[in-house]
Formats: structure tokens, C-alpha cells, sequence
């Protein structure tokens, strides 16, 4: 029996790896095991709910608003021993996250081969996204399979001098969550019956959803976003849906600007069904998110995306995505045009979802067993 140790902390990670751990449990002679860091409590244990996996080992590191030199310092501690207790003959990552770094890190300390889920991923500015940049070259150094969503991130590897016979393209494994979070739904659409409300509210108006969380938005960001959202609102025929990112960095100004308009419903963070459903209800999405720019393509849905640079060009050469930064004007006169002009519009929505074909985890787990 050989054994997996798969180790995440917030909630795009277990999005992204749940299918692999459901898709690796299928596989004869491996033996799964899932540690969770805890790096985002309530947001992953939402992801946990719906998913019907269980941690076999809990870190719970998180504290409130902790720095990142502790949560990184945490992680290589607690993890150790784990690693030690359990001797894994991989560990599984995925991502940029600072639980993924340091779990890859202390998974070499112990000499034990790492797999990264989404590797390839850059912008090429350690600054933006920061700190994943550095965190995801840091994991790609050390990984010794490399799972690439697209030919772009493998290419971006070979350039690096990874090893082309440790790089497998597999597609993004969101798709594959994302497909089966519609497939339920559609089985059984009474699961996300506490949004009626909400879509009551906005019936008679177009749904711009939004998310916003990263670290380099917080402070002049937050401002600049919740001036556009607020003026976008005053158009009276669009309703913004915000789940809000718990982050009091985030909430505090979100809620400080945005709380009580008419045309704004800020939301609590939601868990993956009603997300997906809400991805689907939207006419255009407002958002700094990786998961969500690789989502959205494969509902039509144009994006916005609230940043100066992305590691997911794919979707803004497939022409479904555009970049505008957290510039108040530059996000207000591309929302203005796409809610305008029908033309922009369908041009933006009638592309092709370049991230995937759902079947990534299945690639991965065929890899490692
Ligand atoms: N998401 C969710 N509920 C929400 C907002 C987002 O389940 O209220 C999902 C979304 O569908 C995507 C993932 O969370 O799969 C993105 O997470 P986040 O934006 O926090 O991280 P990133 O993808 O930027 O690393």
C-alpha cells in the first residue's frame, strides 16, 4: 500500500483537491490521508460540509488576522511531526497558498517527494500576486510531479528547467468541482433554496457578482473598488451581489462604504453550491479571485478582473476576461460597457473555457497511483 498525505488550509484548495482525494480513494493499493492546516477555518470547513470529506489530521492553526511569518513558521512546525508520524511516500499540494509552501517545505526537510496540483502558474512579478508568486516558484522547486492546468503553465516550467517527464498537463481541477456542484444542482435546485430571497430582491435587474480578497488590494484597493461598486449601483438597473471575504482588512471598509444601499446586497462568504449557483444567476462578475476567473469561462460569464496582472491569461486571450485593476474608472467604464453594449458584451461571453474539461482529478490520481 503506498500512502498519500494531502495537506491544504484554505478554502480554493479544498475546492481544487477534493476531487483528487475522492478520485485517489478509488484507486486500489493507495492509502489517502488528508491534514488540513486550518488556514481559513469557517471558509474551509464550508468546503469540508459539502464535500463529505473528513480531515483524517487538523492543524487548526488559524488565528485572527494572523501574520504570514507565523502562519508560515506554524505550518513548518505542526507539520513535522505529522510527517514524521505518518510517513507519507507523497504529499499533495495545490496552489500558492503559504500553507502549501510550507507544507512542501517541510515535506522536503523530510525527504519526502512533493505533487503540486496547478503548477506553471505565473504573472513573473514576485509583487503581484503577493506573497503566491514567490510561494508557487518556492513549491515548483521543490515539487517532483508537476501538475500543469493548461500548456501555458507547462511551458512556463520548462522554461524554468523543470523537467519535462515530471510535467503532466491535466487540465485545472475547479472545473471538475465546478461541474459536479452544477450537476447537483440541477438534481436538486431545493439545495440553494435560501437565495430566493435574494433573487426576489433583484429580480427585475442584472446580477453583478463580486468577490475581492487579496492581500495587495487591502487598504487603497478596498476604497477604490468600493467606490465603483457604489458608483455602478446609482445606475438603478443592475443589483450587486458581494459575499464578503471575512478578512477584516476586506470587511471592515466593505461594510464601512457599501452597507445598506438599495442596489447592494453584501452576503456572508457562501458555501460552494450557492456560490455556483450565484455564478450562474450572474450577467457579469467584479472579482481579484484565481478560482473564480478560471470559473466563470465555463458559464459565459465575462470577467472584470479587479488586478494589474494575471498568471491566468488564458481567459483574457480567449478574450472571456479583461484586466482592469482596482482603478475606480477604469472598472466603472468597462462594467459601463458591458452592461451598455450588447455587442461588447456577447463578444466577452461566446468564447471558450480554456481551463479544463473536468476530468484533471482523474489525470492526477492515474499519475500518482
Ligand atoms: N467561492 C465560494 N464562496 C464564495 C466565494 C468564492 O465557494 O462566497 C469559491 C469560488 O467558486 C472559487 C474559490 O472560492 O472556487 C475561490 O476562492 P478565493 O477567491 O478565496 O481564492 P483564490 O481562487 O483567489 O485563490
Amino acid at each position: 500500500m503506498s500512502r498519500i498525505l494531502v495537506v491544504f488550509g484554505t478554502r480554493p484548495e479544498a475546492i481544487k483537491l477534493c476531487p483528487v482525494v475522492s478520485e485517489l480513494r478509488k484507486s486500489v493499493g493507495v492509502d489517502v490521508r488528508v491534514c488540513v492546516t486550518g488556514q481559513h477555518r469557517e471558509l474551509l470547513d464550508q468546503v469540508l460540509r459539502i464535500s463529505g470529506i473528513t480531515p483524517d489530521i487538523d492543524l487548526d492553526l488559524m488565528r485572527h488576522d494572523q501574520s504570514l511569518d507565523r502562519l508560515t513558521a506554524a505550518v513548518l512546525e505542526e507539520l513535522g511531526p505529522v510527517l514524521e508520524r505518518e510517513c507519507p511516500d507523497c504529499v499533495v499540494v495545490q496552489g500558492d497558498t503559504a500553507s502549501a509552501m510550507a507544507a512542501s517545505l517541510a515535506a522536503y526537510y523530510h525527504k519526502i517527494p512533493v505533487a503540486h496540483v496547478e503548477a506553471g502558474l505565473r504573472s513573473g512579478d514576485i509583487h503581484e500576486p503577493w506573497p503566491e508568486e514567490v510561494a508557487r516558484r518556492v513549491i515548483s522547486a521543490i515539487a517532483s510531479y508537476h501538475f500543469a492546468p493548461t500548456r501555458r503553465a507547462a511551458a512556463a516550467l520548462l522554461r524554468e528547467g523543470v523537467s519535462e517527464n515530471t510535467i503532466f498537463v491535466t487540465g485545472n481541477t475547479v472545473v471538475d468541482a465546478l461541474l459536479a456542484a452544477r450537476a447537483t444542482l440541477a438534481r436538486d435546485p431545493g439545495l440553494v433554496a435560501s437565495l430566493a430571497p435574494l433573487v426576489d430582491k433583484f429580480a427585475d435587474k442584472r446580477i453583478l457578482l463580486v468577490t475581492c480578497h487579496r492581500r495587495q488590494t487591502f487598504g487603497i484597493g478596498v476604497e477604490k473598488i468600493a467606490h465603483a461598486l457604489l458608483e455602478l449601483a446609482s445606475r438603478g438597473d443592475i443589483g450587486i451581489v458581494f459575499p464578503v471575504h471575512p478578512n477584516p482588512n476586506i470587511r471592515d471598509g466593505m461594510d464601512r462604504k457599501l452597507s445598506g444601499h438599495s442596489s447592494i446586497a453584501l452576503i456572508e462568504p457562501q458555501d460552494y453550491l450557492h456560490f455556483v449557483r450565484l455564478l450562474e444567476l450572474a450577467y457579469l462578475i467584479l472579482t481579484d479571485s484565481g478560482g473564480v476567473q478560471e470559473e466563470a469561462p465555463v458559464f459565459g460569464k465575462p470577467v472584470l478582473v479587479m488586478r494589474d496582472a494575471t498568471e491566468r491569461m488564458e481567459s483574457i486571450d480567449a478574450g472571456s476576461a479583461r484586466l482592469v485593476g482596482t482603478s475606480t474608472d477604469a472598472i466603472v467604464s468597462t462594467a459601463s460597457l458591458l452592461l451598455d453594449d450588447a455587442d461588447a458584451y456577447s463578444a466577452m461571453a461566446n468564447t471558450y473555457s480554456p481551463f479544463g474539461d473536468g476530468l484533471a482529478a482523474q489525470r492526477i490520481a492515474a499519475v500518482l497511483s
